[in-house]
């Protein structure tokens, strides 16, 4: 989950739980202020009565029915009994019999003296009362209308208050998370541009002070030491291949001198010619690992130039089939595009032969015919070239790996090579923005697709 939805979601909770508590306090507090309230008028109404009733002689039970009735401010199912202590129903406030209260409230009340309870939405109080002459049980009830609709109206307006403020307080929460995050994707924007070819970009360091920008400077200093670790390694691979190329050219030479000697037996001259195909590979060996250090160079490090697709790939079919007699390299280039541009592309000359020549070389050196088939495609930005043999094919396991510098896949172990070859042609291939992709399908062949931004 990304950290901003993290952060409105948590900031989202913690003003929900505030909101809802708050608004929850606030109903059960006016609440419990509605019902005391009520109480203490339905304990004024019975002591009246009881008053009225037990102490005023000239009060005839008529007299009390009526006065109850013309009460101002009379509430609503108002009912006063009037209670012995025998629980017999002495005087009621209603024209007709009402439902009695139950004798276990009256026992209630007897022992406790003062009692509150509710039926539905009526309550009642009672109380025991000592007039003159005599205790009395006194039970009033009545349903507050007005405080219950007063309550029901807060509770409405306070659920309908806190969707509102959860609805705002999310668009806010979203749109402040966004704008204090911004700066970190624009840093991880920054940060994807950044690949193995162009280590010398740095990311904005913003203003210098905040987290964000710390994060930044820190992430730039960590660069600048990759950078250097990384030519460090570059230039000692390319110094050390550089300084192998004359000793090895040097010993190819007196071999190739020896085994011209008439002095040299038919047992001497075979092992001087072993020994000459090991130098070379080791040649090889030592040119592609060059190669491979140029390879990971800046593209604005690289010299480069107008290259046409055919032309090139024309030197380098004569260059290979000089090398080895037995290859052929079969250039099938049938649509060619109307625009020249198209089949023109700005690289490094050298960069390319190299890439180009290690495919074509592959596809002859893995198929028992030594046959390879060139191709190309186009379309309004790239051209792409297609190499394709009828070869031993690559295991499908060991295809997530030959990228990787000096692997080789587990059928080849028979056949000369150093698994360093499609290593620099990705590389090459990358440092000129294009790509490269490979399918192979055991024992059947292998179609290497290159793919390179044209003029
Ligand atoms: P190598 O010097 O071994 O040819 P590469 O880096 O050029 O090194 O290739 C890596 C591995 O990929 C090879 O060892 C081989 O197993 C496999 N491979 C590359 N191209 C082909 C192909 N056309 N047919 C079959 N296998 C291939």
């Amino acid at each position: 989950m990304k950290i901003g939805t993290k952060i409105t979601l948590k900031f989202n909770f913690i003003v929900s739980v505030i909101l809802i508590s708050f608004a929850a306090s606030v109903y059960f507090s006016f609440s419990s202020y509605r019902e005391e309230e009520f109480y203490s008028r339905l304990k004024e109404e019975a002591t009246t009565t009881a008053k009225l009733y037990s102490d005023v002689e000239e009060v005839t039970y008529d007299v009390l029915k009526k006065i109850d009735k013309i009460s101002e401010n009379i509430l609503t199912d108002e009912k006063v009994l009037i209670y012995d202590l025998d629980n017999k129903l002495l005087y009621s406030n209603q024209e007709i019999d009402v439902d009695e209260i139950s004798h276990a409230k009256l026992d209630e009340l007897k022992t406790e003296k003062e009692i509150r309870y509710k039926e539905g939405d009526i309550e009642f109080f009672g109380t025991l009362f000592t007039g003159k002459f005599n205790k009395f049980l006194v039970i009033s009830c009545a349903m507050d209308e007005y405080g219950l609709s007063k309550l029901q109206f807060l509770k409405y307006t306070l659920i309908i208050g806190v969707i509102i403020a959860l609805i705002i307080s999310t668009f806010l929460s979203f749109f402040f998370s966004r704008q204090s995050l911004s700066p970190i994707s624009d840093v991880i924007k920054q940060v994807d541009i950044i690949t193995i070819s162009n280590l010398n970009h740095r990311v904005n360091e913003g203003n210098g002070k905040d987290e964000i920008a710390q994060l930044a400077i820190k992430f730039n200093k960590m660069l600048e030491r990759l950078e250097a670790a990384f030519e460090m390694q570059r230039s000692f691979v390319s110094n050390a291949s550089h300084e192998l190329r004359t000793p090895l050219t040097a010993i190819t030479g007196q071999i190739e001198v020896a085994i011209m000697g008439d002095n040299v037996n038919k047992e001497a001259q075979y092992l001087l010619n072993s020994i000459l195909d090991d130098i070379k590979e080791l040649n090889k060996l030592s040119n592609g690992l060059l190669d491979l250090a140029h390879a990971n160079l800046d593209i604005s490090e690289v010299k480069l130039s107008f290259i046409r697709i055919d032309e090139i790939i024309g030197a380098i079919q004569a260059e290979i089939v000089k090398r080895n007699k037995d290859y052929t390299i079969e250039i099938d280039f049938m649509d060619y595009p109307d625009e020249e541009n198209w089949i023109t592309i700005n690289a490094s000359d050298q960069l390319i032969k190299a890439a180009l020549a290690n495919v074509i070389e592959n596809a002859c050196k893995y198929s028992a015919r030594h046959v390879a088939n060139i191709s190309l495609e186009f379309d309004n930005k790239n051209v792409t070239i297609i190499i394709q043999d009828s070869g031993i094919g690559i295991p499908e396991e060991n295809m997530a790996h030959i990228f990787e510098p000096f692997y080789r896949a587990d059928n080849v172990k028979l056949i000369k090579g150093h698994g360093i070859g499609l290593t620099l042609t990705q590389r090459i291939i990358h440092l000129h923005n294009g790509t490269i992709n490979i399918q192979s399908s055991i024992g059947k062949g292998t179609i290497v697709k290159l793919q390179l931004p044209h003029l």
